[in-house]
Order: structure tokens, then C-alpha cells, then sequence
């Protein structure tokens, strides 16, 4: 880039990060997420080094971020309250300890390290015990003072025992549940929702009314005492530890590192156990912890150099929609996906995002070609958050839903929200059904992931589910294949072969009928214990079942009724696998049954002996060989003896086989 390219760009960025400044600082509702931010203003801070002739004192780079409403009294900080240089990975935390080593010298630093709280810095001041102003950072200089605000947190105290002047810094914040039982208020009201807790928490304090800051519910940590120096203390923690003791909330989760293996670990602990905490924090703040040092390293003209600020991989970023693409899933399922720029989202490189169905995407607005806002929230699935239609060119294409299956062309019928491939045989929900047949919580079979399924499906050996168990006719087959061992193939077979007796309720499952997941196979196994009694069951059998209603049962109606799957039901037969339940059954404490000791006497001619004593066994009665004032139940067949005698003898109730017959209906 030569200078007078850089110069134009420099001039350009300044223009657009100007404008994100006011949106976020001014009024706390940023319009793009803060790692877009960060990435402009480290392109600005790289093209300044190549050029330092460009740096100006008003360059974003050189400004501590913010400004003074008019509507609030100024104050003018004691100190200037500034920001915190950015660190990003590994290694820019351990540049920053050796710049700090070459100034200090040593091996090891003693650091503090912080949780960097995603709220609004705040400064209080107190004279003679009593709080003097709380004032924001404003302008690095001047802040805006908020005292009235602020006084709503009830944590932080007005009247306190140090007599002397001081001044402590700290965070203000919205908790997570603050902001999700504000936003649930607001959506019902139908206002619009607030962004995040950093801003929710700005916009309260910045309210001239102090009663709409206390419906917020705000809450500080206190992290900085000004001038510890003055006070008398040489070290950072023990400054903290002495706030604390004189009435000031600060965060738990500060520890003292030595050397930055140490910091590192912290870091690599915290980025884990961030989500768990009760209040947002976008990173960690490392501060050498030796405060008379804190001269000799200075400051430049917006950070001090003692402290950085290491932030969290971003969870929200831009990126492009280049496509919408469909998937179609065993139900036979169609689902819009959105091919993206490959991008990086809290640590790892997202290239697609499900955009569920055709109203998800029509909602959202979204076209192709779109620069678009993806997050990963709570850690694992990527979310589209919505398109940035400020940035359209013109050349962006409107989306239209499918009407074909992407796979096999049948026509598709929509059901509620989703569109669904009329074809059984598509050969997409063959191999999505085969996929989900094999999984874990499914029939289990070890190795039989996507990508085996999915080459043997391409191969021909498999081409529904049956088939899997034929692929022993095929050994020699896998076996010619590259990446197969004897080792491997055997390893495979004997997991298939060892399908075939699991209990019931994993092949229920595995069959991927429509509304029954795993809790509710289980549910019915153990209530119908065999698959062929589904065959028999009603809709109104099966919504007698507590959780089964309407769809459900017309769900599980409809595919034991449809021909294709009991033909492939049939043929599971056929192949050997176990078709009952192994499991527990549990008892139903409504049987009159339950609970009772009961005495079988004579020949009955329905049951054996054996088979009562299990069917009463699992209606949780206990089954006893001979009769006592204990025995609530004797139960007589044919040639009944003495046992029939003594039961009326002592007033116990008997019961022949039919009446034995009507009472298990009970
Ligand atoms: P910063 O938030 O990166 O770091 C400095 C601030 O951290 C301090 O002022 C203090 O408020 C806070 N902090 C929290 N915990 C702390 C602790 N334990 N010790 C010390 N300080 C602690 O810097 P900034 O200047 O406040 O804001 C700049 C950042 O704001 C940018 O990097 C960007 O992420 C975001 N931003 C976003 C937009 C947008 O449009 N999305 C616009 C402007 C700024």
C-alpha cells in the first residue's frame, strides 16, 4: 500500500468507525457487532505503523471511545480514566509480558488477572467518607455525572470507613437474567428488545429519570482504586482486597498469576467457564500487579501499558450469504442451509447455517448475497441474526422456496411451517434414515457414522435400512476398499450383528418415526413391550398414553399402517432382530395388584404357574407359597387342595381364574 492509498483508507475508516463510536457510545445501540469494530480499528492501527506520519491526535486509535451528553453536569476526571489495549490470541499476550519484562525486567511477572465485565465503566468518588459523584468515562477526560443513577445499585455504598480521599473505578452491568426477564416484559408489550447487557446497562445509567435505572436492577464490580499509590499500598490485589473490606463489591474469580504460562492457563479456564457465569464478559483484563511500577511503564495517549485486555474469540460476526442450499432429512424433511463466507465464530470456522424453513428465512429478510450477522451462542449451533440491508449493492437475489425435492424431484407438500419430500424412496431419506437408524441412541452400531453410511450407500451395498444386516454378503467387497482392514470390517459386521438384540425401544427410535424421539420410544416399549403390537394399536389407544396426543398418534398410526415400512418392518423380522422389550418394566401402582401378597393354588388353565407368578410380579404384587393372616389374594385353578380351604378359613379373599382374568384388566 503506498502512503497515499494508505492516507484514503485511513480517512475512510476513520469515517465508519466515527459512526459506530456514537451508535454504541452515544446511543448504546451499536449496528454491528463489536468484532467487525475491533477488526477496522486493528486495520487502522497496522496501517499507522506502516505509516506513522498518519497518526493524528484525533485518529479513533489515539481517542479514548465516548462522549458527554449535554444533558447531564460534567466532571472532570482526577485522573484520566482511559481504555485497555487489545490482545487476541497467545501470542500478543505474551508480546505484551516481554515488553513488560524488557522494561522491568525478570523472568516472571506477577499479574492480576480479571474478568473483563461487558458493562459501563464507572468511576466513584468519595471525600470524608461519604460518595462524593459517580461519573461515566466520557471522553477519556470528562464524564458525565450519573450519581443519581448510580446510587440505585444498592451494593454500592454511599458512607464508608476511610476518611481520606479516593476515587475506585469499576463496571456497571445488567446480570444475564435481568436481561432475559426484562426482554421477556418487553416482547410482551411489543417494544423493541435491548441488544445485549453492555448496552442495556449504558442506556439505564444514561436515563436523566433515576426510577427507569432502578426498575433495571444494576450491579457493579468495582475494579480499580485510583490512587492506591496515594493510599499507600504497592500492590494492585491488596489495593482490591482493602475496597473490598471497606464495603466494595468486587469479582470473585480475580487471581493472582505468576509469569504468563500462568495468565494463559486463566484465560484458557475462563474462555470455558465464561457462558456458566451470571453476567457477560467479552474477555479478561491482565494488570501487572506491582503498582509502583505502573510510572516506569506509562501510558500511551488512550492505554495504559501495565494492562491489556485479552478478548474472547467473537461470537457474533459478518460475514456473506453466498447461497441458500436444501438438505432434505429422514422425515423427508427440507431444510433451507446457508452457505457463508467461511468465517471464524467463538473459535472455529462456520461455512453453513440451518435457516430451518422457508417463513425463518422470508422473517428474517434475507437475500442471497447479503452481508449477514451470524452468532454462536451458548457454545454450539451457529445462528443467522439477521442481513445488514445498509450494505446491499443491488445485485442481491431475492429467495424462493423449492417446490421439488433437491434429491429425487417428487413434488413437495408443506405442513405447517415445513416442506416435506413426498417420495419414500428419495434416496436422501434413505440415507439420512440409515444414518440415524445406525447412531448412537439409535441401534448403536459402532463405526456406522455418516461418512460409512454414506460410502456404502454410494457404493450399493446398502440401500435402506434391512440392508445394513445383508452386508455381511458383502465382506469381501468393503474389504477390496481403501482405508478397510480385516480388523475394521470385522469390528463393523460384529456391531451390526449385536444390533439385532437390543432392546425394542433403541429400534423404535432408529426406525426415525416422525414425533418419536428417544424418551418417547422408550415410553411405549415399555408399555407395548413388542413392535408388532403397534400394528394393532388405534389413535385412541395410543392417545391414552400421558404425552401422546393428536399428532403423535396419528404420527405413529400412520407409519405402522403404511406398507412400505411394514414390508421393511417384516424384513427386520426376518433378519433376526429382537423385537421386545429388554428392559425394567415398571410397575403400575393403580393395579389392584400392587402391593399385595397373593397364593396360587391349583391347575389354571390359561396361565401357568410360572407365567402368573410374572405377570403378577411385574404388577408389583408378591407372590407367597403358602397362606397366612398376610395373604390378601388366593387365586385357585382346577384341584384347588388346602390352600383353598385355609384362605376360608381365615377370611381371605379368593378368586377363580375369571375373576383373577377381570381384576388384571383393572
Ligand atoms: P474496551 O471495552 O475494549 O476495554 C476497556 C474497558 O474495559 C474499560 O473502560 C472498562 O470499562 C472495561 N473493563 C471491564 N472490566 C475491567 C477490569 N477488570 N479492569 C479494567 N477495565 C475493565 O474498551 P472501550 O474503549 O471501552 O471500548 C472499545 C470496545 O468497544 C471495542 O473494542 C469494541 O469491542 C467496542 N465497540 C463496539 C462498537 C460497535 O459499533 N459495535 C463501537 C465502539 C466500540
Amino acid at each position: 500500500m503506498t502512503l497515499k492509498e494508505a492516507k484514503l483508507r485511513a480517512e475512510e475508516i476513520t469515517v465508519i468507525i466515527e459512526r459506530w463510536s456514537y451508535e454504541y457510545y452515544v446511543l448504546d445501540n451499536p449496528s454491528v457487532p463489536d468484532s467487525e469494530y475491533d477488526k477496522l480499528m486493528n486495520e487502522l492501527i497496522a496501517i499507522e505503523k506502516q505509516y506513522p506520519e498518519l497518526v493524528t491526535p484525533l485518529s479513533p486509535t489515539q481517542r479514548v471511545g465516548g462522549t458527554v451528553l449535554d444533558e447531564f453536569q460534567k466532571i472532570r476526571h482526577k485522573r484520566m480514566m482511559l481504555s485497555l489495549a487489545n490482545a487476541f490470541n497467545d501470542d500478543d499476550l505474551r508480546d505484551f509480558d516481554k515488553k513488560i519484562r524488557d522494561v522491568i525486567g525478570g523472568d516472571k511477572v506477577e499479574y492480576m488477572c480479571e474478568m473483563k465485565i461487558d458493562g459501563l465503566a464507572m468511576s466513584l468518588d468519595f471525600v470524608d467518607g461519604k460518595i462524593n459523584y459517580a461519573a461515566t468515562r466520557g471522553d477519556g477526560t470528562e464524564g458525565e455525572d450519573v450519581t443519581n443513577n448510580v446510587l440505585t445499585i444498592h451494593s454500592i455504598p454511599t458512607r464508608v470507613n476511610e476518611h481520606r480521599p479516593f476515587e475506585v473505578r469499576g463496571e456497571v452491568y445488567m446480570p444475564k437474567k435481568t436481561l432475559e426477564m426484562l426482554n421477556a416484559e418487553r416482547e410482551e408489550k411489543g417494544e423493541p428488545l435491548l441488544a445485549n447487557a453492555r448496552n442495556a446497562a449504558a442506556g439505564s445509567i444514561r436515563q436523566l429519570d433515576s426510577s427507569i435505572a432502578a426498575k433495571r436492577k444494576l450491579e457493579a464490580f468495582w475494579y480499580y482504586l485510583v490512587n492506591a499509590d496515594e493510599l499507600g499500598f504497592k500492590r494492585h490485589s491488596d489495593a482490591l482486597d482493602y475496597i473490598q473490606s471497606i464495603g466494595f463489591r468486587t469479582n470473585p474469580e480475580r487471581r493472582i498469576c505468576s509469569g504468563i504460562e500462568e495468565v494463559l492457563a486463566y484465560v484458557k479456564e475462563y474462555t470455558e467457564k465464561r457462558q456458566k457465569l451470571a453476567y457477560d464478559i467479552d474477555g479478561i483484563v491482565i494488570k501487572v500487579n506491582d503498582i509502583t511500577k505502573y510510572n516506569i511503564l506509562g501510558y500511551t495517549a488512550k492505554t495504559p501499558k501495565w494492562a491489556i485486555a485479552y478478548k474472547f474469540p467473537p461470537e457474533e460476526v459478518i460475514t456473506k450469504l453466498e447461497d441458500i442450499v436444501f438438505t432434505v432429512g429422514r422425515t423427508g424433511k427440507i431444510t433451507p442451509n446457508a452457505v457463508i463466507t467461511p468465517t471464524k465464530v467463538a473459535g472455529s470456522v462456520i461455512s453453513r447455517a440451518t435457516l430451518h424453513n422457508e417463513d425463518f428465512v422470508k422473517d428474517k429478510g434475507l437475500k442471497i448475497g447479503d452481508y449477514i450477522i451470524i452468532r454462536k451462542a451458548g457454545d454450539v449451533i451457529p445462528e443467522v441474526v439477521r442481513p445488514l440491508p445498509e450494505r446491499r449493492t443491488g445485485n442481491e437475489t431475492d429467495f424462493v422456496m423449492i417446490d421439488k425435492c433437491p434429491v429425487c424431484g417428487a413434488l413437495l407438500v408443506r405442513k405447517d411451517a415445513m416442506h416435506f419430500c413426498t417420495s419414500p424412496t428419495c434416496p436422501a431419506r434413505q440415507i439420512e434414515g440409515i444414518i440415524h437408524f445406525a447412531s448412537k441412541n439409535a441401534m448403536d452400531i459402532d463405526t456406522m457414522g455418516e461418512k460409512v453410511s454414506e460410502e456404502f450407500f454410494n457404493a450399493g451395498f446398502i440401500s435402506n435400512i434391512p440392508s445394513i444386516y445383508d452386508l455381511y454378503l458383502k465382506r469381501d467387497e468393503i474389504l477390496a476398499r481403501e482405508g478397510w482392514q480385516e480388523k475394521s470390517v470385522d469390528n463393523l459386521l460384529d456391531a451390526i450383528e449385536k444390533s439385532k438384540s437390543n432392546s425394542v425401544e433403541r429400534l423404535l427410535f432408529g426406525l426415525g418415526i416422525k414425533e418419536v424421539g428417544e424418551k418417547m420410544a422408550k415410553t411405549l416399549s415399555k408399555l407395548y413391550l413388542n413392535l408388532e403390537k403397534f400394528f394393532e394399536l388405534s389413535e385412541e389407544d395410543l392417545m391414552k398414553i400421558p404425552d401422546v396426543g393428536p399428532v403423535v398418534a396419528h404420527s405413529i398410526y400412520e407409519y405402522f399402517h403404511n406398507e412400505n415400512n411394514i414390508a421393511m418392518i417384516n424384513s427386520l423380522k426376518e433378519k433376526g432382530l429382537n423385537f421386545n422389550y429388554l428392559g425394567k418394566v415398571t410397575v403400575d401402582t393403580n393395579s389392584p395388584f400392587y402391593g399385595k401378597t397373593c397364593v396360587l393354588t391349583g391347575t389354571l388353565s390359561k396361565y401357568g404357574r410360572k407365567e402368573a407368578t410374572e405377570i403378577l410380579e411385574n404388577l408389583g404384587a408378591k407372590c407367597a407359597g403358602s397362606v397366612s393372616a398376610k395373604t390378601d389374594y388366593v387365586i385357585y385353578g382346577e384341584e384347588a387342595g388346602s390352600k383353598l380351604d385355609k384362605a376360608h378359613a381365615l377370611g381371605i379373599k379368593t378368586l377363580n381364574e375369571e375373576e383373577f382374568e377381570e381384576l388384571l384388566q383393572k
